[in-house]
């Protein structure tokens, strides 16, 4: 049907530019076709609380019978080095020449978002209202979504165009995510004169490190080190050191649990060495989990079902715009987009999924007309 226009819809998104932060572009050609299949649109101040070129892009397609509200969600900057990307499509596959990451993630989620669209906009079949929210400054920490006003995202069930895997899965479960920087600070002393007179950060931090249990957790659960700075010279006991680290869990409770003892650990190794640590914890997004037995989880297994597709539920360890919607009340689902090594110059996705994907989405539209 309009599996071109779907396509050549994609291959115009790649070629526009979208770093995080700069993308006006995208956001322009993306208002063009939602205002011609009828939608108002409007963007939001997050242009200047991000320091971005443009805001959230809201997009409402009013209803054309009564039924529950669906919201379309999917980010509009990419990963670098993103800018100048070069398509090539190969039996069926859209890879980039080589040099620029492809840029699926996420122009596969706006690309079906705006064919969906464009499909309920023009076919008779009545369908309930559609709202399109197209986030900036995804991938530098959510930080367009977290701009949101608090009352910005409204409807029964918003689907966030974001997961990477086999068109059919659904995301209902993401953890909480806390990450922390925490300052050692010891005192600074000659290593070969005085050493007794000095208090090594260093020492604190290899301490606190070695005493936590990092890595997998559980099957929910995961903490990690991700940095380790300090010291000034081999002749000076370290008066200070910087530790970077996170840790996440689908178990809101557990993951309070292993924060403080975390934070626990590095308190005793910094005492029993003579200093202290001060320790900067930020809650980076909330975690969300729908039981399967939640209405939105059904109907979108039975839009799959209607789509051709066999549904799959997953759980993730990473976090989407999908957290942020969540918390704003709105139960949310992450939907795989085909998407193939994200973040990465090898990205990949095969055309055919960004058509199933885009046939899943208006399933699950006319699912909610009542
Ligand atoms: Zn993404």
């Amino acid at each position: 049907m309009s599996d071109e226009r779907l396509l050549t819809t994609f291959l115009d998104l790649l070629r526009i530019d979208s770093p995080s932060g700069r993308e006006k572009g995208v956001a322009d050609y993306c208002e063009a076709v939602l205002r011609a299949a009828g939608c108002e649109v409007r963007f939001d101040g997050a242009a200047e609380t991000v320091g971005a070129d443009t805001g959230n892009l809201f997009a409402v397609l009013p209803g054309t019978a009564s039924g529950r509200t669906t919201v379309l969600c999917a980010h509009m900057d990419c990963v670098q080095p993103c800018e100048g990307v070069e398509p090539l499509l190969a039996d069926g596959v859209m890879t980039s020449a080589g040099e620029t990451v492809l840029g699926a993630d996420d122009k596969v989620g706006l690309a079906a978002v705006l064919e969906a669209v464009r499909r309920l906009a023009e076919v008779d079949d009545p369908h309930p209202e559609v709202h399109v929210l197209l986030t900036i400054s995804e991938e530098p920490g959510l930080t367009g979504a977290k701009a949101l006003a608090p009352d910005a995202v409204t409807g029964d069930v918003c689907l966030v165009l974001d997961a990477d895997g086999p068109v059919g899965g659904i995301v209902v479960a993401s953890p909480t995510h806390y990450t922390f920087a925490a300052t050692f600070l010891g005192k600074a002393a000659h290593a070969g004169v005085a050493p007794e007179k000095g208090s090594s950060a260093l020492v604190m931090a290899a301490r606190a490190i070695s005493a936590m249990r990092l890595g997998r957790l559980d099957v929910e659960t995961t903490a990690n080190i991700g940095s380790v700075q300090g010291g000034t010279a081999t002749n000076v006991v370290a008066a200070r050191a910087n530790v970077t680290g996170e840790c996440r869990s689908l178990d809101p409770e557990r993951v309070e649990e292993v924060r403080q003892a975390m934070q626990a650990i590095m308190e005793q190794a910094a005492s029993a060495a003579g200093g202290r640590v001060d320790v900067a914890w930020t809650r980076e997004y909330t975690g969300f989990r729908l039981p399967e037995d939640h209405p939105a989880v059904v109907l979108a297994q039975q839009a799959c079902r209607d789509a051709g597709l066999e549904p799959r539920l997953l759980s993730t360890g990473g976090g989407s715009d999908g957290n942020i919607i969540a918390a704003h009340g709105v139960p949310t689902l992450v939907l795989s987009c085909g998407m193939k090594d994200v973040h990465g110059v090898d990205e990949s996705v095969e055309v055919a999924e960004i058509e199933r994907l885009t046939r899943l989405v208006a399933a699950v539209v006319a699912r909610m007309a009542e």
